[in-house]
């Protein structure tokens, strides 16, 4: 779950997030946004840029992100992985609360597919309330509107995904599981500080969640091993 925070200044070193490698696992992800026609949806740029922001920051963390359009195909190729709902109408929240931006709800079994549920309009709230050098967010340029928008998107799914990943509803001091994201850090890249994972929560990860699609490459391409050993070792991902 991720709750809005309403705080002006961020402090902290920018610092661009990179892969430090070839990612290991790779993560199945089938966006479903529930727009009615008569509703302010967000267009498919934004929804694009939301892809791209989640992609990034779960990149910088060794874990590719396999976006996939239909859940049946998904659920056949991809044992686990998780659906996302881009909601357009208000969660039961408290308005006194702030914004809920996002929420998980994990799965019954350990390794099947989870749900998240984004809440496209108290997202487009948490970024309204952003301030560019004390002008507000209306004055804003319309490409930089919607690059924080798609920010503010993809890093709430972001979040959501260490939920999932992690199998927790518990949240972190620091990083990418923060109990709350500032709408100023939208100005920035999703910088290692604020959107990393601890080595603890590292070692949490959940790998019957994932897919180890490199590790598989690796055995299919170069493995001299006879057929038998390489379906042993396929058993050892699950
Ligand atoms: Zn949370």
């Amino acid at each position: 779950m991720l709750p809005s925070l309403v705080a002006l200044g961020l402090a902290g070193v920018v610092a661009a997030a990179s892969p430090s490698q070839l990612p290991r696992k790779s993560l199945a992800v089938h966006v479903i946004h529930r727009c009615l026609p008569t509703a302010n949806c967000p267009p498919m740029r934004i929804v694009t840029r939301m892809k791209d922001e989640t992609e990034r920051i779960w990149l910088s963390l060794d874990v590719q992100i396999a976006w996939i359009d239909s859940i049946d195909a998904g659920t056949e190729a991809h044992p686990a992985g998780l659906t996302v709902m881009l909601e357009e109408f208000d969660p039961p929240w408290p308005a006194e609360r702030g914004f809920l931006l996002a929420e998980l709800h994990q799965p019954a079994s350990a390794c099947d597919w989870g749900l998240a549920r984004v809440w496209v309009r108290q997202i487009r709230r948490h970024v309204a309330s952003v301030r560019r050098e004390g002008h507000p967010f209306t004055t804003l340029p319309t490409a930089l509107a919607d690059t924080l928008l798609g920010r503010a998107l993809g890093r709430a799914l972001a979040h959501e995904i260490g939920h999932y990943l992690i199998g927790t509803a518990e949240h972190a001091a620091h990083g990418l599981m923060r109990a709350r994201f500032a709408p100023q850090e939208l100005l920035a890249d999703a910088i290692q500080p604020l959107y990393c994972l601890s080595s603890h929560e590292r070692a949490a990860l959940m790998s019957c969640r994932t897919d180890r699609h490199a590790d598989r490459m690796v055995v299919d391409e170069t493995s001299s091993s006879p057929p038998a050993d390489r379906k042993s070792r396929a058993a050892d991902r699950e």
